[in-house]
C-alpha cells in the first residue's frame, strides 16, 4: 500500500470523515482576494500573507493532508443552539490534545511522524481553500465549505508534511441550488454583502469573540451590530441553518449528546452575565476554550442578549450587573437597560449614574438614559 493509501485509510479509521491532499504550493487567490478587501481585513494581513505561502512557514513542505470532520452527528440541545454556534458545542473548533478532538489531531500528526513525515506546527493556511483544492469541498455563498453528502457542519484541519504523495484533483465550484440567495437574505447585519464575499466586521461571530481588550479592533462592539445580536453569545449558524443544503442533517433523527444535555440547563443568559470563576471554568472554557480569554466579554455578550429580548423581567440582573467590577460588563449592562426601557430601567440607570466612576460607563448610561 503506498504511503498515501496508508495515510487516507489512518484519517478515515480514526474518525474524518473525509481526506485529500493537494502539493503545498501558495495560494495566490487568496492573498488578492484579501488585498482587495483590505479595509475589512486588516486585521488579518500579516495572518492572511503567512496562510497564502505555506512554505514561509515551512520551508521543507510539499504536501498538505486535509480532512473534514463530521461535528454534527448528535443532536445540539435546543436551549443552547440560540446562543452558541454548533462549532463550539460540538468542542472541535482548534480543540487542546486533552479533548476528544484535540486527541484526534494528535494521533493522526503522530501517525505520519511514524510514516517518516516531519509534520509543521502552528501552520497557518486558508483551511476552505485548501480542502477545495483537495476535492472534498465545494463552496456556498455563504462562504461556508460543503462537503458532499454531510453539508456545512464540518470541521477542517489540515496537516503540513515534507514528504511528497499522491495529489486529488480541485472542486473550486460553488454548488448552490440555481437562484438561491437563502443565506444572503437571512444574515441579521448584511455581512454577507454579495456571493461569497463577507464582510468580517459585520458579522455576529466576529463581533461575539474578536472584540476583545489589546485585540486588532477593540473590545467596542458597534451599536447597530448590538442590536441584530440576538442572544448569540459565542457563533452565529444562521446562514448555514436556512441553508438548503444543510435542510437534511438538520431535520435527520440524532441521539443525545449527552454530554451538552448535562450542561445546557446551565446556558441561560443570566447565568452568562453573572458568571463566576468556576462557572468559566467548568462551563465555557470546554467547549469555548479558544478565542474568548476572559469572562467578561461572555458577560457582555449575554448583557447584549438581555437587552435584545427586551424582557423587564431581566431589569433586576442588569442593575446587579451595574455593580460588577468589570467596566465592559457595566458599560453593555446600561446600554441593555436603555433597550429595554422604561420608568424601573431608567430608575437603576440614575440611580447608578450618581455614583459611577468610569467615564465610559457613564457614557453609556447617559446615551441609555437619552434612548428611554
Ligand atoms: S454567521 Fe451570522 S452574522 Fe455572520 S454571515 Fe452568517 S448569518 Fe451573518
Ligand atoms: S442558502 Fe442557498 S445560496 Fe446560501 S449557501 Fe445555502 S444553497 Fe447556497
Amino acid at each position: 500500500m503506498s504511503i498515501t493509501a496508508k495515510i487516507k485509510e489512518y484519517a478515515l479509521d480514526i474518525g474524518y470523515s473525509k481526506v485529500g491532499i493537494i502539493p503545498a504550493d501558495s495560494f495566490p487567490e487568496y492573498i488578492a482576494d484579501i488585498t482587495n478587501r483590505s479595509e475589512m481585513y486588516s486585521f488579518f494581513a500579516k495572518g492572511a500573507s503567512l496562510a497564502a505561502e505555506p512554505r514561509s512557514q515551512m520551508p521543507t513542505a510539499k504536501s498538505i493532508i486535509t480532512t473534514v470532520l463530521d461535528y454534527s452527528q448528535k443532536n445540539f440541545p435546543k436551549e443552547m443552539v440560540d446562543k452558541i454556534g454548533r462549532i463550539y458545542q460540538a468542542r472541535c473548533y482548534n480543540a487542546p490534545p486533552d479533548r476528544i478532538h484535540g486527541a484526534r489531531t494528535q494521533l493522526m500528526r503522530e501517525y505520519l511522524g511514524k510514516l517518516g513525515c516531519e509534520v509543521g506546527t502552528g501552520i497557518i493556511l486558508p483551511e476552505r481553500i485548501v480542502a477545495a483544492k483537495a476535492g472534498i469541498v465545494n463552496f456556498g455563498k455563504n462562504n461556508f465549505a460543503y462537503a458532499e453528502g454531510l453539508g456545512s457542519f464540518i470541521y477542517l484541519t489540515s496537516f503540513i508534511v515534507d514528504q511528497e504523495l499522491e495529489y486529488d484533483s480541485p472542486t473550486l465550484e460553488v454548488g448552490c441550488p440555481k437562484g438561491c440567495n437563502a443565506c444572503i437574505k437571512a444574515c441579521p447585519t448584511q455581512a454577507i454583502y454579495e456571493p461569497q464575499k463577507l464582510n468580517p466586521l459585520r458579522c455576529i461571530g466576529f463581533n461575539n469573540w474578536f472584540t476583545q481588550d489589546g485585540g486588532p479592533v477593540g473590545n467596542f462592539v458597534p451599536y447597530d451590530i448590538r442590536e441584530k445580536m440576538g442572544t448569540k453569545l459565542h457563533g452565529c449558524d444562521i446562514c448555514q441553518e436556512v441553508c438548503p443544503r444543510n435542510h437534511k442533517n438538520l431535520s435527520a433523527p440524532k441521539p443525545d449528546d449527552e454530554y451538552l444535555v448535562q450542561i445546557a440547563k446551565d446556558y441561560t443568559l443570566p447565568n452568562f452575565l453573572h458568571m463566576t470563576d468556576d462557572f468559566y471554568q467548568t462551563r465555557v472554557q470546554p467547549l469555548m476554550h479558544n478565542y474568548i480569554k476572559h469572562k467578561k466579554y461572555f458577560q457582555r455578550n449575554a448583557a447584549i442578549g438581555l437587552g435584545n429580548l427586551g424582557d423587564p423581567a431581566a431589569i433586576p440582573d442588569l442593575a446587579q450587573a451595574m455593580a460588577d467590577p468589570a467596566e465592559l460588563v457595566r458599560e453593555y449592562a446600561a446600554w441593555a437597560l436603555g433597550k429595554i426601557g422604561g420608568n424601573k430601567a431608567k430608575q437603576v440607570l440614575k440611580a447608578t449614574l450618581a455614583s459611577e466612576t468610569s467615564d465610559s460607563v457613564k457614557r453609556e448610561i447617559t446615551t441609555a438614559l437619552l434612548a428611554i
